[in-house]
Parts: structure tokens; sequence; C-alpha cells
């Protein structure tokens, strides 16, 4: 065992707060990572206040890990001690099935090892994440970091980026599509940042009229207001593809109106309360409305890979680990600038 600290929740009505717990003991195929940022996913807060059910507690979150590999196991070939390295939402899935021998590890029929709030293969040790001093990992599920500076920026890479840049590849988005995204959070910010330098022409659909300034320096062509019924009957049939990164509940069929014939909306939001859809509002124009989670670690790692060789980072604020609550109610109001990362060497 090893002995760790970090920050979690002891139930879904409880506060982040320090907590001392322990992971699992370094196998020969694992390495042990001082994490130096978190960032601070939408996830963690749904996870920690039961928001998708009932949660695994303590929960420590975070899945957006960026740290130095201080100690590798005796046959692990892929990293050594000194090197930058990452872990994502998920550490394991079974290797065997379908999707996991795709490279397509985050749809294991088995079910993957997530990050945090859940257990290893063993069915009886708990996972812990990244808002904490270290993390043991399988070098399989390990990714190299090819950036050497502004690591913070790099954390929300590991869920907030793969996660807009797998279904926007997938849909294979580019140069001549009319793409919108909905929500300027986490998500949105790095959607928005693909989208466009993937070519496409991107309209930042927002509640917030204060981002509009933002959304164009992060590489919007157009924004428009998705509270202003005026604005939105303009868009009506525009948008080839829209990403959905929605976090609480919202009536889609509005969205779906500014879809082409054929349009896709793709989800990737998961608010904890069913939506409802509009079955005439796909079937009249043949729509689509998919949904797409994080991605496998082959692509997480194509896509770290395509940030470096493009200078593409999360735009974030760094805060104490002492400030998490008042992050998670900044997320919550939407008040975030785009993603808050966690300095984990304040623990
Ligand atoms: P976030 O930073 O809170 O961003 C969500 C954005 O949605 C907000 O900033 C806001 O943008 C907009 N929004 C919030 N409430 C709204 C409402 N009631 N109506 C319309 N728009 C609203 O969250 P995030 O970290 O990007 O995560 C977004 C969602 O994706 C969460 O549900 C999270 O759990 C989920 N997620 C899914 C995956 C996956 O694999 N599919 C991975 C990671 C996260 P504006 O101010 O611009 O309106
Ligand atoms: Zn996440
Ligand atoms: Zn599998």
């Amino acid at each position: 065992m090893i002995a760790a600290k970090g920050y979690g929740a002891l139930s879904k009505d409880s506060h982040i707060a320090p907590l001392e717990f322990n992971r699992r003991a370094i196998e020969p195929s694992d390495v042990l990572i001082d994490i130096m940022y978190c960032g601070i996913c939408h996830s963690d807060i749904h996870t920690a206040r039961g928001e998708w059910g009932p949660a695994i507690y303590p929960v420590v979150p975070g899945h957006e890990i960026v740290g130095k590999v201080i100690q590798v196991g005796s046959a692990v070939t892929r990293f050594k001690v000194g090197d930058i390295a990452g872990v994502g939402v998920f550490v394991d899935s079974c290797r065997t099935c379908s999707p996991c021998k795709k490279g397509l590890e985050q749809y294991c029929e088995g079910g993957m090892v997530p990050t945090y709030n859940g257990y290893y293969k063993d069915k009886v040790t708990p996972t812990y994440g990244g808002y904490s001093n270290c993390y043991v990992i399988d070098e399989q599920y390990t990714l190299r970091i090819p950036q050497q500076h502004n690591l913070a920026g790099v954390a929300p890479l590991l869920c907030a980026g793969i996660t807009t840049y797998s279904p926007l590849k997938y849909a294979g988005v580019g140069k001549g599509h009319k793409v919108a995204v909905l929500g300027l959070g986490g998500l949105g910010h790095m959607a928005v940042k693909f989208a466009a330098s993937f070519g496409a022409e991107v309209t930042m659909l927002s509640t917030s009229p204060s981002k509009e300034a933002d959304a164009k320096r992060l590489g919007a062509h157009h924004f428009a207001l998705s509270t202003d019924p005026a604005q939105m009957k303009a868009l009506k049939g525009q948008f080839d593809f829209i990403l959905n990164t929605v976090a609480a509940a919202h009536d889609i069929n509005q969205f779906l109106d500014l879809l082409t014939l054929e349009g896709k909306m793709i989800l990737v939001g998961i608010p904890p309360e069913h939506s409802a859809y509009s079955a005439a509002k796909l079937i009249s124009k043949r729509r689509t409305i998919m949904g797409s989670m994080i991605g496998g670690i082959a692509e997480t790692q194509e896509m770290l890979d395509y940030c470096a060789a493009h200078d593409i980072f999360s735009d974030i604020e760094l805060i104490s680990v002492h400030d998490i609550n008042q992050a998670y109610e900044r997320v919550i109001k939407s008040d975030v600038k785009y993603r808050f990362v966690i300095d984990m060497t304040t623990l």
C-alpha cells in the first residue's frame, strides 16, 4: 500500500476536504506519478455530489492529471523516472473485448476502470483520483506528455481535450463544415479550439453574453446568445454539427432546429436529468442525435501530440487546493474561464 493524501468528499452533501487514504502497491507494470496539476471537470462535481446516482465514498475526484514519474515497476519499458506523464478518465479495462482491441477502451464491454469512483479489476480496491499527491497506474494506460511548458494548461486535455477532439474527428469535421458548440465551459472552449483548428466555421452558442469576446479569441467565427429567440431563429437549418457540452437541464429541441438536413447533434454533456426530444424534428430532416465518451488511449495520445504540434493548450485559472469548493460553485454558475486547475504543490 502507498499512503496518499488528497482532497475529497465523504458524502454527497459534504464539502471537498483534506483526506488521507491508501493507494494500491506498485506492480511490475506500474508507474508512480507525483501529481503536479489536476483539472476540475464538471463530472467531478456531478460525481462527488451524487448527481448521477450514489457514489463510492470517500470520492477523491480528478481525472485530468499531469505529473512527474518518480518510480517505475520492474517491467516498465515506456517511462523512466523524471518523465512527465498524464492520467485521464480511466486507468484500466479488460484488454480482451472487441472495443478494447480496437483502442476504444472507454467502451470496454466489461466496463473501464475509472480513475476515481470505481474499483480495480479485483473489484474491491477503490480508485481515487487526482486531487492528490500521487497516482499509481499501469504504464499501458499512462499518457506521454510531449509539451515541455505550461503543463497546467495541458492537464485539462486529458478529459476536456479528448472528449471534444474524439467526436469531432469521428464525425470528420473539417473545412466546409459549419459547427456550433453549445456551452462555453471546460469542454466547450476545447471544442472551439479543435473545430477551428480542423478548418470548420465555428459558432459559439452560449447563455453568457459576457463570453462573446473570449469565444472569438478562442477561435469562434461567430457568437450567438442561445437565450435570444431572434438570434436562434436566424440560425435555423445552419449547422452540420452541434457539439452539445451543456452540463445542466436544457431544451435540446430548440437546437435541433438549427441543424441542416442530415445534421448531427453530438452529445457530450451529461446533465443528471433526462432530456426529451421531438421525433418530428429529427425525422423531418433525417437528423441524428449521437453521443460520445472521452476517447481511447491511442487517440488520447494522438490528441496530446496534435496539441503539442499546434500549440494548443487549455485556458485555465490555476488555484490552490484550498479553493476547490469555491471553484465548484463558480463552475456551477457557468463562471469558469475556462478550466480550473489545481496546483498540487499547495497540498
Ligand atoms: P462546464 O465547464 O460547467 O461547462 C458547461 C457549460 O454549459 C457552462 O459553462 C455554460 O456555458 C453551459 N451551461 C450551463 N448550464 C446551462 C444551462 N442550464 N443551459 C444551457 N447552457 C448551460 O462543464 P464541463 O466540465 O465542460 O462539462 C460539461 C458536461 O460534460 C458535464 O455534464 C460533464 O459531466 C460532461 N462530460 C462528459 C464527458 C464525456 O465523455 N462525454 C467527459 C467530460 C465531461 P455558457 O455560459 O456558454 O452557456
Ligand atoms: Zn472529465
Ligand atoms: Zn474491454
